[in-house]
């Protein structure tokens, strides 16, 4: 299966993980009390050309991406630097923090902000775009920088980074926002903050009572393992129910210290999660991933997304095509653990959210009859019960949580509405040249009866043979 390298330099070697406490020779002197310090790594992080060079011997592409007036910032800890293969421009860890001239071109549908999160910003840095859950960036800092970061608009900017009045203006809509349950810390990286500074916003969003669950975005546990201290997963666990969810692409980055970094955390309580961005040259190919996601469940991490590629400024020649993403996915369910099995989404341009993509399992269906397919291609048909009426117990009201306006699909079937029409639909079909007439002028010709009424489909509306009951409305009759 394994087909000749498109390119001449690439190696087995640039692939493979590594050992314990390695390092590039330009680290080979420094001390263990240095090296395993995320203060020192945090100072001596590389960012200059000549820097790099020390490092790795840069192709002409590299050269000239990393010389570039303007480019997204370049920052990289010892440690994460240390994993680049020095010989071998295909390494996948040097590819994603080493920037090239393709960042410098534009492409086809490229934005500055592709998921319009600044506009579906109610107060700066909380994205508010689902009924339960809020986005809240609270740095723009990182341990180093992931040349196809979404966030680049803001992302390595010392000057965008939040203050502390805007930490008060998100806090304060949190507290006057019982619709949200779920904040979710990212950034740039919230685990660079100072811990102290994390700890109170913490301490601050567990005293807002309708908030259930923190979460953190962080690749701290990547680029620089030595930064999860006892002292830091204390603070954490202070704030339970806490999730992490850590940014892993290739297994190379698995090392012995990543995997003791995640170990402090799991015994602190949290469940660990990994996001991937499936990337060109990186880890677009079924095996690389399988091992990533074997990997990953070993050090007890759950993967959870696989992104698809943001159409943001610099990423164009990171991406791939979302067929090579389903490949991947077909590659995955029935040939691994479940648990190994994290859901492929593309975030949709303009701010629609994440989408989850998967290849098709169910072939056709009858009123009795579903047929599915199996990894395989094992097809089998699954016979439906032909008495199913739905559920007929009671369900506490309080446990219905309202979704002003954004009961969308879900709302469709709850019978809230007929349909969901594109913006401008009704003066679109309102035709030029048309007029109100004898059998276009009664609106309630298309009133669906039963459709919009409270509560619907729940079960006091409900019969015994699932027909709502409403009463029927009377015509005045013209
Ligand atoms: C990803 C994201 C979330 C969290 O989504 P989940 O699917 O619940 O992980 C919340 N808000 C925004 C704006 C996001 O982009
Ligand atoms: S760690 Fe996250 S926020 Fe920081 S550069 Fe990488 S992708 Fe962007």
């Amino acid at each position: 299966m394994s087909h000749a390298p498109l390119h001449p330099q690439a190696t087995v070697r640039s692939q493979q993980m590594l050992p314990r406490g390695h390092r590039a020779p330009k680290w080979a002197d420094v001390p263990d009390e240095k090296w395993f310090d995320w203060k020192w790594q945090l100072k001596n992080r590389i960012n200059s050309v000549s820097e790099l060079e020390e490092v790795i011997r840069l192709t002409e592409s590299e050269h000239a991406g990393a010389s570039a007036e303007g480019i997204f910032r370049l920052d990289i800890t010892p440690y994460f630097a240390s994993l680049m293969d020095a010989d071998d421009p295909t390494c996948p860890v040097r590819r994603q923090v080493i920037p090239t001239h393709h960042e410098l071109e534009p492409f086809m549908s490229m934005m500055e902000d592709s998921l319009a999160e600044d506009k579906h910003s109610p107060v700066p840095g909380l994205v508010h775009r689902y009924p339960d859950r809020v986005l809240m960036l609270v740095t723009t800092q990182c341990a180093s920088y992931c040349r196809y970061c979404t966030r680049s608009r803001i992302v390595g900017d010392p000057t965008e980074t939040f203050n502390p009045a805007e930490y008060e203006a998100q806090l304060n809509y949190l507290r006057n926002t019982p619709q949200v349950r779920d904040v979710l810390l990212s950034g740039g990286d919230p685990l660079t903050l100072a811990p102290k500074v994390l700890g109170r916003l913490l301490a601050e969003l567990r005293k807002i009572e309708h908030i259930e669950i923190i979460r953190i975005g962080t690749r701290v546990p990547v680029f620089m393992p030595m930064r999860v201290t006892e002292e830091l997963c204390d603070v954490l666990a202070e704030n339970h129910p806490l999730w992490m969810n850590i940014h892993v692409n290739h297994p190379k980055e698995i090392t012995p210290e990543v995997a003791d970094a995640c170990d402090r955390l799991t015994r602190a309580g949290i469940p660990l999660g990994n996001q991937s961005v499936l990337l060109r040259g990186i880890n677009d190919h079924p095996v690389i991933m399988q091992k990533l996601l074997r990997e990953l469940v070993k050090i007890r991490v759950r993967p959870y997304y696989i992104y698809q590629c943001d159409l943001v400024h610099g990423a164009g020649h990171l991406r791939t095509t979302v067929s090579k993403g389903l490949e991947i996915m077909e590659s995955l369910r029935g040939h691994t653990s479940g648990y190994s099995i994290p859901t492929y989404v593309v975030d949709a341009p303009g701010g629609g959210g994440k989408i989850p993509v998967a290849p098709n399992y169910v072939l056709s269906h009858s009123p009795d009859k579903l047929i599915l397919r199996n990894f395989e291609g094992y097809i089998a048909a699954y016979t439906e019960p032909t008495d199913y009426v739905g559920p007929d117990m009671m369900v506490p009201d309080d446990w219905e949580r309202k979704e002003p306006g954004q009961s969308g699909i879900y709302g469709l079937m709850q019978g809230e509405r007929i349909s969901i029409e594109p913006a401008g639909f009704s003066d679109t079909h309102h035709r030029p040249g048309g007029v109100s007439h004898r059998l276009n002028s009664r609106e309630d010709k298309w009133t669906a009866y039963g459709v919009g009424a409270p509560n619907p489909a729940s079960v006091s509306d409900t019969s015994p043979d699932g027909k709502v009951n409403v009463p029927i409305p009377v015509h005045s009759g013209d």
